[in-house]
């Protein structure tokens, strides 16, 4: 896609309440899985901020969740994917003998979450887990698993609850498809 204004919102894909249930489905399976234990979180920026944050409230005080962001950039252009991931910024904690849960707002090829899983398992955590809200399995290009899965979608575009367009739509609470403006 290209330029910003020839895309419109076309309709609700996900609405809010069921986001909502699925944020706290996969907070509850989290929840069971690190009771009593200390778990890194880490947002992938800045798609997965509004996820992360609805995601660490659900979880409640019986995990020690500390939070941690990184943030790619992927070469090409904002609805494809390159699979050449840049880190513009890595996280703050020291990853080496820590429970990571990396937390993602989209796979698509998987290429970027691929990437990623290599470059956090090279730093010696004791484990190293993905959270993900939406999965496109007609795009898949490579097999990473989603330990935490939320919603498969189809090969639509979607935008809002942190997703943009060439920046725009992140800040809707609900999730939309958008379409070329006829
Ligand atoms: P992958 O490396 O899995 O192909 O791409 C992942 C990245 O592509 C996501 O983190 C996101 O930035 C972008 N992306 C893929 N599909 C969509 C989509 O439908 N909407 C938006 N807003 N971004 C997408």
């Amino acid at each position: 896609m290209s330029g910003t204004d020839e895309y419109v919102l076309d309709y609700i894909m996900l609405n809010k309440d069921t986001i909502q249930g699925k944020v706290s489905e996969l907070a509850s399976s989290i929840r069971r899985e690190y009771e009593g234990r200390e778990v890194v979180m880490i947002g992938v920026l800045k798609g997965a901020a509004i996820f992360m944050a609805d995601l660490v409230r659900c979880v409640g005080p019986s995990v020690d969740v500390k939070m941690d962001f990184i943030a790619v950039s992927s070469y090409g252009n904002s609805s494809t994917s390159s699979g050449i991931v840049k880190l513009v910024k890595d996280m703050d904690t020291y990853a080496g003998g820590k429970n990571l849960i990396l937390v993602e707002d989209i796979m698509d090829t998987g290429l970027t979450l691929a990437y990623l899983r290599e470059m956090f398992t090279a730093r010696a955590p004791k484990s190293f887990r993905t959270c993900v809200l939406l999965e496109k399995p007609a795009r898949k290009k490579v097999e990473t698993a989603i330990d935490y899965k939320g919603f498969a979608v189809d090969d639509e575009f979607v935008v809002g609850y942190g997703l943009d367009y060439a920046g725009k739509w992140r800040h809707l609470p609900d999730i939309w498809r958008v379409a070329k403006r006829v």
